[in-house]
Parts: C-alpha cells; sequence; structure tokens
C-alpha cells in the first residue's frame, strides 16, 4: 500500500490550516513491548478527520473526536511534512508571520520522532541525508531553501536560528550550553520587537542549508548529553528551535524603498502532558506543581482562555510561564500554530490518549487573526511616499 494512502482515508475535508490554529493527531503504531504484552489498539479510522477512540473500561465509552487531519500509524515523516499543513506555515513565516509547530502528548507517544526523527540521527558523523526517520524541523528545512531559492532573484533573506530548552522555569540555551547550565538566561519584553525575547541567546547566521541543519545536530547533541536521566529529563523539559527570516524586497514602483518583514517559525516539543495530571493529581501546592511543569500548565490555560467565547476579551496568562511568553506571538494575534498532538493507539494508555484528544479537540476551537508584520521603520517611510506622491498629483491638478 502507498503511505499516502493511510492520510488520503482520514484527511479532513478541509485543507490544513485554514483557521490560525489548526491540529492534526498522529497516532504511533503499537510498539514492541506493547505488542509482546497483546495490549491491544482502541483507535479507529472512519475518514474526514476523526478518530474515533473505542474506550474499553468502564468508565470510558466510545468517542468520535474531528480534527484538521489525522495520521493513522502508517503515515511517514515525509507524509507529516505534505499534509500536516507545515509548508504553508513555512510559506507564512516567509511571508512575515509568527509561525509555530508544537507537539503536544504523552511521553513515548512520538513527539521527538515526528520533530526530529530517532536520536541516532544525531550521533556520530554527519548523518545519512536520505534516511526515511529523518523528522519535521529536517524536512522544513529543505523546503524552506527550496522556497527562498525560487523568490531570491527580488528579494534578499537573513536567516538566523537558535535552539533552546525550558527546564524547571529556566531557559538554557542549546547552542552554548556549557555556560548556559550555570547561570540560566532570562526571558525580557522588548518594546521594540514587541513581543519577548531571551537575552543572550546564541543566534547563528544561517547562510546556507548547511548552517540550518548544523544548528538543528548540535542543539540535539548538546540536548542528550545534558542530563543523566535522559528520559526523565526530556519528559520534563520542552524545546523550541526558531529560525528567524526577514526578507527585504523593493517595493513596487518605488525602487529605492524596500519593505522589511520579520517572520519565524518555532518548533516545539513539548514536555509529557502527563506532567500536568501529576502536578494536580499528587494533591501538590501551585507552588510544588510549579515546579514540576508550569509551563506545561500555562499552556493548558491560554489555550482554555483563547478557546473560550465567553472570555474572549478576557486575561490570557502568557505572562506567567517562560515557554507561554515565548509563544505568545504565534498564538495570540499575529499568529499561526499548528498542534500535532501524539497519541499511543495502545489499550494501557487509553486515559493519556483521551486526554491529549480532548486537549487537542479544545484548542481547535481557537481563533485569532494574524496580523503581518513590516519593520514600522519601512512602513512609515512607505506610507510617506505614498503620501508625497499623492500630494504631487493633486499640485498636477491644481
Ligand atoms: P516522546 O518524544 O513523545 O516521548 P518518542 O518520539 O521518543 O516519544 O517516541 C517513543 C518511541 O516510539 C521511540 O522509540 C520512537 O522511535 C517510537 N516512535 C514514536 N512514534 C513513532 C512512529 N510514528 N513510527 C515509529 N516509531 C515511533
Ligand atoms: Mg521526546
Amino acid at each position: 500500500m502507498d503511505s499516502t494512502d493511510y492520510i488520503a482515508k482520514s484527511s479532513g475535508s478541509s485543507t490544513p490550516l485554514e483557521d490560525n490554529i489548526n491540529v492534526v493527531v498522529r497516532v504511533r503504531p503499537l510498539n514492541d513491548r506493547e505488542h509482546k504484552a497483546r495490549d491491544v489498539s482502541i483507535t479507529q479510522f472512519p475518514g474526514n478527520g476523526q478518530l474515533l477512540c473505542e474506550g474499553q473500561s468502564d468508565t470510558n465509552k466510545a468517542k468520535l473526536f474531528s480534527y484538521n487531519v489525522v495520521f493513522e500509524p502508517g503515515a511517514t515523516q515525509e507524509d507529516i511534512l505534505h499534509y500536516s499543513g507545515t509548508k504553508r506555515l513555512i510559506e507564512m513565516a516567509i511571508e512575515g508571520f509568527n509561525a509555530t509547530v508544537f507537539c503536544y502528548g504523552q511521553t513515548g507517544s512520538g513527539k521527538t520522532h515526528t520533530l526530529t526523527g530517532p536520536p541516532e540521527l544525531f550521533i556520530g558523523k554527519k548523518h545519512d541525508l536520505n534516511h526515511k526517520g529523518h523528522g519535521l524541523i529536517f524536512r522544513s528545512f529543505f523546503y524552506l531553501f527550496q522556497l527562498l531559492q525560487q523568490r531570491q532573484e527580488n528579494t534578499q533573506f537573513i536567516l538566523k536560528a537558535s535552539f533552546l530548552e525550558i527546564y524547571n522555569e529556566k531557559v538554557i540555551d542549546l547552542l552554548n550550553p556549557g555556560k548556559a547550565r550555570r547561570k540560566p538566561l532570562a526571558v525580557r519584553w522588548s518594546k521594540k520587537l514587541r513581543g519577548f525575547y531571551v537575552e543572550n541567546l546564541f543566534l547563528v547566521d544561517c547562510e546556507e542549508l548547511d548552517d540550518l541543519l548544523a544548528v538543528l545536530e548540535e542543539g540535539m547533541r548538546n540536548r542528550s548529553v545534558g542530563s543523566h536521566l535522559m528520559n526523565d529529563h526530556s519528559s520534563r523539559s520542552h524545546t523550541i528551535l526558531t529560525v528567524h527570516i526577514t526578507s527585504e524586497q523593493q517595493a513596487e514602483n518605488e525602487k529605492s524603498v524596500f519593505i522589511s518583514k520579520q517572520g519565524k517559525i518555532n518548533f516545539v516539543d513539548l514536555a509529557g502532558s502527563e506532567m500536568t495530571k501529576k502536578t494536580h493529581s499528587e494533591g501538590k501546592t501551585l507552588e510544588e506543581a510549579n515546579n514540576i511543569n508550569k509551563s506545561l500548565m500555562v499552556l493548558g490555560y491560554c489555550i482554555a482562555s483563547l478557546s473560550d467565547h465567553r472570555k474572549k476579551n478576557g486575561h490570557i496568562p502568557y505572562r506567567d510561564s517562560q515557554l507561554t511568553k515565548l509563544l505568545a506571538d504565534s498564538l495570540a494575534g499575529n499568529g499561526v500554530t499548528l498542534m500535532i498532538a501524539c497519541v499511543s493507539p495502545a489499550k494501557s494508555n487509553e486515559n493519556e490518549t483521551i486526554n491529549t484528544l480532548r486537549y487537542a479537540a479544545r484548542a481547535k476551537r481557537i481563533k485569532t487573526k494574524p496580523l503581518i508584520i513590516i519593520d514600522p521603520r519601512e512602513a512609515l517611510i512607505l506610507s510617506l511616499k505614498r503620501e508625497v506622491n499623492s500630494l504631487k498629483v493633486e499640485n498636477e491638478h491644481l
């Protein structure tokens, strides 16, 4: 069977990314351990972006969920790039929007696999570019450069990339970990940028595709080296790889004016979603819970506030965690976001799978309006030039 058959059968009827927050679900295959334990799959794929969760325990009845796209266990890494809507996000980042792709789900559900592929790809010498395990970030970089090359004739692009980790509310630079692990970086508000930024974060100039690939490779290597208990660490930490794209384009009919646009795309590998539940279920105080995973909880609050239409003009608590500060410009007014909810098909994971599917369904109800960011200085020059021109025209008619 061709790999795309798996998607064709279950794709949503709408084109992905019609809205500003789109949600797709990826169901991983049952793994060896689950097969050996005679675990069974409880997910079914009726088509049209729907997912049926059989719910075999007494408390869980069968539930039908609806998303933009549902990827069945046979979907390939290339399928995720093609059918998730990520390509449109990359196009929008080039056009000056803030775009974010985040993977959400319990530990072991396939978040890291989806974004970066198996960790072995980043160990040892130069990796095999054609390896079918390469994840969405790697594939997105190729697509991005393909687009930039097509548009290079009348536009100049400047690319910079960063890669950070948030662990226990501390921001660590994965491209400069030695220094940062001793002294976490500060997240600050910038009036000029109209957003939050990480002070002293390494921003690597990326002129070529290889430069971007090196950023991914270096960050992945540092992520695994930095911790003794890799699984525990990665299930409690978030990583954000960001590509900042600045474009300078000559204005039509105004050769002396350059329009500068600044967009970016974030790839976010979130901490395991079971962490939020742990903080509630163990009856901890908010303070203690915060230490386990404040960012993931606040992301949940932000999504709930955004999707609750009664609270449309209410307070969205972006400032309450490092993760939501850094994602605020994508989640709020001027961004586009893709949530990839990763789930296990196994009966033994039923409760976590239902939690993730509910969280994802709630996120789908959010609607915001994206705005393009044009450098305000350039926008002013352009509008003044237009004014001068129209005055000239008026004068000619006097
Ligand atoms: P997470 O990052 O959500 O904790 P991982 O991405 O590390 O989970 O996945 C857990 C294990 O399952 C890994 O060994 C990974 O290779 C495997 N896996 C996850 N998703 C898939 C998939 N779609 N196809 C094949 N293997 C997968
Ligand atoms: Mg992971």
